[in-house]
């Protein structure tokens, strides 16, 4: 729509409208607002555009944004991405119009609050890591792994220990654990896991020496198992020289309960986006703050924000001073081009201040309760390889009714039709048959109710009429694409569509 041509419509018929004003019979004219192009840059046909009326236009988008699955429309079981509910108090205040607008390269004074709020965050993260501090500059969990990484490097390049050149990652960790080891340039090396799930400490002993950097753990594990041994692991990576670091990711279950950072971990990085909502669905977006134990704040990456001490006496720092940006010459430099997500961020820092201390304690134990309900609830009808209890999540290896011929796949294609959202399924690697399901602590026990019977109507639909669930999704708008044809050769552009 002209802007200009639209405005001298509403003025003329106010203004023309008592004077009797005729309406142009073709509409609106805009041959005047062509004439200040010049003729060299105007088209010489129509364009080829697709044609159709308005409101088709506006029905197919309607239509199509009420395909999109999230939170706020159903159950999200979606194991090790914590799919939970976003309160819409977070995004009141990352829309809040002094953050919304604010640009990244405010001069620091016209910024304060921005920079408290920031500062609030890296302090609630450190109390809640057990860390001395946090950068929350990087962008994601595994920018989080390779911004920790680095830091590590950087730890053992100060004190002119240039052979260590190893991680060490258990068989069980996330796929970003040995990329990010990758792309710092590390080598990887993978260590075991025992039948309960667990990092075997026999296994792990020997592959400890003077050329590992690191050993990086996810507690609980990407099996929703705590690891029990990591004091011993702690102290005998340490011994060798090494640091600890903790993928973070899998928070949720440990709030109120455990602190990393009195663990043994000396690294660690926390899934903003996971662990204290945001939807990021699909793929984004995302916070990884990094923390660090004492003695290792001068490598993290600048800048950081810090608070300075105001002194009454002395100098004492205007208000507008009060919130800083610091950079630092020993520091990594910097791993993103601002100061990270800040809408991320401002979602934690306000799910955090509203649960408050209380509310935070209630997240791990609830989380882990949920979890164990589903799981005991299901594993008459479907396979627990690890029997005990979990934390925020677990994986079961498919039906236990092996004789079905009904695989992972088709069980998570049937819960579509019963709307759904699929659990993740073939990860972890550890078995064939891989369903993992994390209900997370925002869900009511009704909707875990529903769930439960809906998974036990698939179970008892497999036994009884099989090719109902092979054959699923029967209701959703695209039924059976092809996943291989779809990852290989994606239909991206308009172009591409018509000619396909
Ligand atoms: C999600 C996840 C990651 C990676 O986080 P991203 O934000 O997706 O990069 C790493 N480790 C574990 C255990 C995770 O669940």
């Amino acid at each position: 729509m002209n802007r200009e041509l639209y405005g001298n419509l509403v003025f003329e018929l106010s203004r023309e409208g008592r004077k009797g004003y005729t309406l142009p019979a073709n509409g609106l004219d805009n041959s005047n607002a062509l004439a200040d192009i010049p003729s060299a840059l105007l088209r010489n046909g129509t364009p080829d555009l697709p044609q159709c009326d308005e409101l088709t236009v506006v029905r197919h988008y309607n239509n199509m944004s009420t395909n999109n699955f999230g939170v706020d429309t159903g159950f999200y079981p979606l194991g090790s991405c914590t799919m939970k509910y976003n309160p819409k108090i977070n995004e009141e205040a990352a829309s809040h119009r002094d953050f919304a607008n604010l640009h990244p390269f405010t001069p620091e004074y016209a910024a304060q609050g921005a920079l408290e709020a920031y500062w609030q965050l890296q302090q609630a993260l450190s109390e809640i890591g057990g860390m001395a501090e946090f950068t929350l500059n990087p962008f994601a969990g595994a920018h989080g792994e390779l911004t920790g990484l680095m830091v590590i490097r950087r730890y053992h390049e100060s004190r002119g220990d240039d052979k260590r050149c190893k991680v060490i990652v258990p068989d069980s960790a996330h796929g970003t654990n040995p990329a990010s080891a990758a792309v710092c340039g590390l080598e990887i090396v993978e260590v075991k896991s025992r039948p309960d799930g667990t990092v075997d400490v026999d296994d792990l002993r020997p592959l400890l020496d003077d050329t590992v950097a690191a050993v990086m753990m996810t507690n609980p594990n990407t099996l929703g198992i705590f690891e029990k041994n990591i004091p011993e692991i702690a102290r005998l990576v340490h011994e060798a020289g090494a640091l600890m670091y903790y993928d973070g990711a899998n928070l949720n279950p440990m709030l109120g309960v455990a602190r990393p950072g009195d663990m043994g971990f000396d690294v660690m990085h926390i899934n903003l986006h996971k662990t204290f909502s945001t939807p990021h669905g699909g793929g984004g977006p995302g916070s990884g703050p990094v923390g660090v134990r004492k003695g290792l704040e001068k490598f993290l990456p600048s800048p950081r924000v810090i608070r300075r001490r105001v002194n009454r006496d002395d100098h004492p720092v205007a208000e507008h001073q009060r919130y800083a940006l610091e950079y630092s010459n020993e520091a990594l430099g910097s791993i993103s081009a601002t100061l990270g997500n800040f809408a991320v961020q401002l979602r934690a820092l306000a799910y955090i201040l509203s649960l408050g201390r209380d509310g935070l304690m209630e997240v791990g134990p609830l989380a882990t309760l949920n979890a164990n309900y589903v799981k005991e609830k299901l594993k008459a009808d479907y396979l627990l390889p690890i029997e005990g209890v979990c934390k925020h999540e677990f994986v079961f290896d498919g039906l236990r009714d092996k004789s079905t011929g009904v695989t992972t796949l088709n069980v998570a294609k049937r819960l579509l039709d019963h709307g759904y959202h699929a659990p993740t399924i073939y990860f972890p690697l550890l078995f064939h048959e891989s369903l993992m399901i994390e209900p997370t602590e925002t869900e009511s026990l009704e909707t875990l109710d529903r769930f439960v019977e809906v998974m036990r109507d698939i179970a008892r639909e497999a036994r009884e009429t099989p090719d109902v669930v092979i054959n699923a999704p029967l209701n959703t708008p695209i039924t059976h694409p092809d996943d291989t044809e779809a990852a290989l050769r994606p239909i991206l552009t308009y172009d591409e569509l018509i000619a396909g």
